[in-house]
This record gives C-alpha cells, sequence and structure tokens, in this order.
C-alpha cells in the first residue's frame, strides 16, 4: 500500500521568442523527491477550476501537500495590497483555497509548505502579515537567507505537546527561511506551534491533528537533517497510511 499524495504546483507567465507568451505550471522536484523518498507516490494535482474534477482527484489521494510559492492575494483576508506585497495570482489562490475546502471536508492529512501554511490559514479564515518586516511590531530576523536552502539559517522554537514536537523530538530545531509573508492570526481550528525569538510564526497545525503547515522548506532539508525527513516519514507513513486505511475500511 503506497500512500498517494496529491500535489499542488506553482503558476509561471513568461514571455516567450517562439509563442507571445508560455504559461507554464510547474512542481519543484525536491518536494516530489522529498514524498518518493518517504514511500509515497507524488500526484501532480494540475489548475482545476471544476469542483467535481477536484473531488476526482482528491478521491485517489491519502494525503495533500501544498508547496511554497507566490504570496496570498490579502483580499482573500479582507486587506488591500501594502506597497511590500509579491507577485499574487488571485485566480489561483482561489483554485487552491477551494481544493482545501473538500481536504477539510474529508478531514484528509494536510502538509503545507512555505506559502503552502499560508494559503491552509487563510483558507480556514486566518491572517497573514503581507511582508514581516514592515509590519510585525518586533524588529524582524533575517528571514530570506541568500545561502543554499539545505542549510538552517535560523532558529525555532517549537510549542511543548505540539504534534510538531512529538515528530521532530524536540522544542527546538534550526530552519531555513526563504520568506517575507507568514501568519498573523491564526484561522478556525489551528494553532501556533513554532516562533522564531522575533515572534514571527514559524509553523501551525489543527487542533484535530490532520493538518501540519510550516514556514520553512524540510524538503531541502532531508538530507542535513534527520528530523526534517521524519516529517515528511510521518506524513506519509502515519497521517496518510491511517487516512487511506480509514477510506478501505468504509
Ligand atoms: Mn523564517
Amino acid at each position: 500500500m503506497t500512500p498517494i499524495i496529491g500535489v499542488t504546483g506553482c503558476y509561471q507567465v513568461f514571455p516567450s521568442p517562439l509563442f507571445h507568451t508560455v504559461e507554464r505550471y510547474y512542481i519543484n522536484r525536491s518536494y516530489l523527491d522529498a514524498v518518493k523518498l518517504n514511500g509515497g507516490l507524488p500526484l501532480p494535482i494540475p489548475i482545476l477550476d471544476d469542483p467535481e474534477h477536484m473531488e476526482t482527484y482528491l478521491d485517489m489521494c491519502d494525503g495533500l501537500l501544498l508547496p511554497g510559492g507566490w504570496d496570498v492575494d490579502p483580499a482573500l483576508f479582507g486587506e488591500d495590497p501594502h506597497r511590500k506585497l509579491g507577485v499574487v495570482q488571485p485566480d489561483i489562490d482561489r483554485y487552491e483555497i477551494e481544493l482545501l475546502q473538500l481536504a477539510f471536508k474529508k478531514k484528509m492529512p494536510i502538509l503545507g509548505i512555505c506559502r503552502g501554511e499560508q494559503v491552509i490559514n487563510v483558507a480556514k479564515g486566518g491572517t497573514l502579515f503581507q511582508d514581516i518586516h514592515e509590519q510585525s511590531e518586533s524588529e524582524t530576523l533575517l528571514h530570506q537567507q541568500t545561502y543554499r536552502g539545505s542549510i538552517g539559517i535560523h532558529r525555532i522554537t517549537v510549542e511543548e505537546g505540539s504534534l510538531l514536537s512529538e515528530i521532530l523530538g524536540s522544542t527546538e530545531a534550526r530552519t531555513n527561511s526563504m520568506h517575507h509573508q507568514a501568519v498573523k492570526d491564526c484561522g478556525e481550528g489551528l494553532v501556533v506551534t513554532a516562533r522564531t525569538s522575533d515572534g514571527i510564526v514559524e509553523a501551525i497545525e489543527s487542533t484535530d491533528r490532520t493538518i501540519i503547515g510550516v514556514q520553512w522548506h524540510p524538503e531541502l532539508l532531508i538530507h542535513t537533517q534527520e528530523e526534517m525527513n521524519g516529517l515528511f516519514n510521518y506524513f506519509i507513513h502515519e497521517m496518510a497510511m491511517e487516512y487511506r486505511r480509514g477510506k478501505c475500511s468504509t
């Protein structure tokens, strides 16, 4: 029984010398490799606008992985764009949120990474800092490292008793950091499980333990920090496997 992990992608439009423009939907290899390495079968989910097609994809999945990507449209949490807001793709946000709503109903295990964590929070009615450096009250650390992502740059403190602390086997960790947005207020049923010393939220999870969101990129740390590979291992072998067993028994 190989758990199937649905993975959403990133969207890019760019000029092409051959065509007017090229529209590309892609998934960074590191996410797919992390799923495969830990015994899962990654299933790329394309941009869909029909809920029926979304259901069809989700019915095939035992877990859902939302990867990193562009900024989230602040209109989705009732704000106008801050001047430091980066690239937003409102139609992609809406597609991911619609897919998430269906996955929430199924109580499907979800792992959100970077933007993925933020989209989960917004889908649950939470808010984001559009730019942590401009909008956070505290003086922020460096959260956009300029060195390779396989090396952690800042420390995080993990909430004792959280699912994340159990998976990492510690209330402290060192993580990479490639973001300028972060969770501000948690959405319904979500709690903060890790922060950096400047108070920025670095992880969230649902109180029913079906959703984990991390602000860093564990997929880039799987070969350098064993506990980060453990995060994928737990998601696939415990959470997705349990979901699959539940599906098979009904
Ligand atoms: Mn960070």
